[in-house]
């Protein structure tokens, strides 16, 4: 470092959507990027998902010296740039899908368990984009940070802290350098399991020079999403919707109960199976998803035909046709195949795909359900804090300045510690 350093950040991508935030720090010779997704945009219909795709769609930033020269074209600058490193907050493809464009001599951090869970889930390549010069279901290396253990990147620190959200294993992040102090929310919630882990992150970011914090939670101002607000009827956080599971099971002693989630969401798979009064049924490629990255064996079963896993144990397997008939004994995930369920079961929706009425198979997927008299009950519990779990953030941290990002409506989140700064995209301020 020289006296005249000073600690800069580039806004690259991910300000005024929900999604794809791409933030560099730099200081000296030193800076590092975060995170390394793609924002997800269906409505869009690409025509492919090349690099130059991405990058004309503002789907991923335009960010100099961090990406394999084999996919831009363009060589790091290295001299420049002495030291260097990536990190990613969690598994969500708008926070990783883009992690292979990484070049592959600049060191990628995360959390243990996204580190774990991101090989897993591009098993068949279908989650990240490619890597250059390797198979599409290729991963690259990413270091397991051990969590509240500064990793030095030249004059930076990287803290990565355990945090809650509903990607398993999601993180925050604090980034010093010899003269600031910044912390980054990654996508953040209040009412998840682990709010006191969340807490500890904020005491550690308190009086940050500067906090970049998500703000999925202010982007519809003119609908009431807030979990705390009276208007909401849905269970009000994690434990109450695991309840919930509970309860349909405990009314319904007769009947067929069946149910889907996201599959990034393990926590909540895992509560549910630990809870719940029936066995819980995991068709085989989530089974094996939980194998893979936890070691853990499921009860699970196949639809006909298909491929079989060889790390599944076969004494855990369950005869499709015995679920078919169970109105009593199984509470098992549905994959498809509506038509054969009872008439006058219950299928339980818990943020499973499709996602919502934003998604142009939500309606159909409904009505087959409907179709069959099956109950279609949406048990919903966001990932993200609402408008008051924002406020309640910034008010933990007081930071000095306050940047939102990851969000339609960054104007919405305010700063009663000091001053707030929207940078547009591209932008680089100074602290
Ligand atoms: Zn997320």
């Amino acid at each position: 470092m020289t006296l005249k350093d000073k600690t800069t950040i580039t806004f690259y991508n991910g300000l005024t959507t929900i999604g794809g935030p791409m933030i560099e720090v730099a200081y000296g010779k030193s800076h590092v990027l975060f995170d390394l997704g793609e924002v997800y945009r269906p409505e869009l219909k690409l025509p492919d998902e090349s690099y130059q795709t991405l990058i004309d769609n503002q789907l991923i930033g335009d960010v100099p010296n961090f990406y394999d020269p084999q996919v831009t074209g363009k060589v790091i600058d290295h001299e420049r740039w002495e030291h260097a490193a990536a990190y990613l907050s969690h598994l969500h493809l708008d926070h990783s899908k883009a992690m292979n464009l990484l070049a592959p001599e600049i060191p990628l951090y995360a959390g243990p368990i996204t580190a774990k869970m991101l090989p897993a889930l591009n098993e068949r390549g279908d989650f990240l984009l490619p890597a250059v010069g390797h198979a599409s279901n290729y991963t690259r290396p990413i270091i397991a940070a051990t969590y509240r253990q500064p990793i030095k990147v030249g004059d930076i620190t990287l803290t990565i802290w355990p945090s809650d959200h509903d990607a398993y294993g999601a993180t925050g992040l604090i980034v010093t350098t010899p003269d600031k102090k910044i912390a980054y929310t990654g996508d953040i919630r209040l009412h998840g399991y682990h709010p006191e882990w969340v807490h500890e992150f904020l005491a550690a970011a308190r009086k940050a020079d500067a906090l970049i914090i998500e703000g999925t939670g202010v982007s519809w101002p003119e609908e009431q999403h807030d979990q705390n607000s009276e208007e909401f009827t849905g269970p009000k956080n994690e434990r109450e919707l695991t309840q919930e599971i509970v309860q349909l099971q405990k009314e319904n002693p007769q009947r067929q109960i069946t149910f889907n989630t996201y599959p990034t969401n393990v926590e909540r798979l895992l509560k549910i199976i630990a809870a719940s009064p029936r066995t819980v049924v995991l068709h085989a490629a989530r089974a094996h998803l939980l194998k893979e990255s936890l070691g853990k064996d499921y009860p699970y079963y196949y639809l006909p035909q298909e491929a079989k896993f060889t790390d599944l144990r076969p004494e855990l397997a369950i005869p499709y046709q015995e679920l078919l008939l169970d109105k009593s004994k199984y509470l098992w995930q549905v994959v498809g195949d509506v038509v054969k369920l009872q008439k006058g079961g219950l299928y339980l929706h818990s943020n499973a795909e499709p996602l919502g009425e934003f998604d142009p198979t939500y309606r159909p997927f409904v009505q087959q359900f409907a179709a069959k008299k099956i109950e279609f009950k949406a048990l919903r519990c966001s990932g993200h804090a609402d408008v008051q779990e924002l406020k309640e953030i910034i008010q933990e941290v007081q930071p000095q300045a306050l940047i939102p990002v990851h969000t339609l409506h960054p104007e919405l989140e305010e700063n009663p510690f000091g001053e707030r700064i929207l940078p547009k995209r591209k932008q680089t301020i100074t602290l």
